[in-house]
């Protein structure tokens, strides 16, 4: 489904992404890890031209997203994004958040609109949230209401930036809860997560970057228990 050869990124003279290749199947669930300034956000944005590459090719479901003739308007529209931080629209609800962008771009009328986010906001247990506005709700609610508003889009793959990285700690099990069962649905996804136990238990595979480069990339059980890197087993050493 994802298709990366030999993805290398600069910034300036610095060089943050290099010659890293890979593919992702339909339904693949990567945990991407790694220390602080790896290249870990970097690569999730290339994967849907927030970042554009300096060279190598990326294709997403046979389109060369990294080819100036792929319409990546087209390409973006089946890929969800979620941050960090949520990103919601402060002056609208819950639902009206959920319900903006499948009107204004996929040209659903705002009824079915509405009547899909509720049923995605059923989905992440928000039922009941439809009319608040985002500043009434918690940091967990909060970013499972941008959950529902990507997944509102119908993506093909979804990429999740540190999305539990902001929340207080009684809140990650929440969004992580509801990103495990969306792996479980099939939904292809890489998700940059400093939840160990989670991309354990939730990956089919782990990626590990270290200064730009694809160091590891294996089993959960196998990365965690025996990393054939030495930066690897490092990086666990610290974290674990
Ligand atoms: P991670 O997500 O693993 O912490 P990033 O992908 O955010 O790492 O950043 C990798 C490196 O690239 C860092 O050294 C960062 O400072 C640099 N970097 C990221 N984005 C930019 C940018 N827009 N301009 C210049 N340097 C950047
Ligand atoms: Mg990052």
């Amino acid at each position: 489904m994802i298709n990366v050869e030999h993805l290398s990124k600069t910034f300036g003279k610095q060089e943050v992404l290099h010659d890293i290749s890979t593919t992702i199947e339909s339904g693949e669930v990567v945990a991407v890890i790694g220390p602080s300034g790896s290249g870990k956000s970097t690569f999730l944005r290339c994967l849907n031209l927030l970042e554009v590459p300096t060279s190598g090719r990326i294709t997403i479901n046979g389109a060369d997203i990294t080819d100036k003739k792929t319409d990546i308007t087209k390409v973006r529209q089946g890929i969800g994004m979620v941050f960090q931080h949520f990103h919601l629209f402060p002056h609208m609800t819950v639902i009206e958040n959920l319900a903006f962008a499948p009107v204004k771009v996929k040209g659903l009328t705002a009824e079915e609109a509405r009547s899909k986010g509720k049923v995605l906001l059923e989905r992440v247990g928000l039922r009941d949230k439809a009319d608040a506005y985002p500043s009434k709700l918690s940091g967990g609610q909060k970013q499972r209401v941008a959950i529902a508003r990507s997944l509102a889009m119908d993506p093909d793959i979804m990429l999740f930036d540190e999305p539990t990285s902001a929340l207080d700690p009684e809140m990650v099990k929440e969004v992580l809860a509801v990103i495990r069962d969306l792996a479980s649905t099939g939904m292809t996804m890489l998700i940059v997560t400093h939840e160990m136990n989670f991309a354990r238990e939730a990956a089919d595979t782990i990626y590990f970057l270290d200064g730009g480069r694809l160091v590891e990339k294996a089993e959960p059980e196998r990365f965690f228990t025996r990393p054939q890197h030495e930066r690897a087993a490092r990086f666990l050493e610290k974290v674990l």
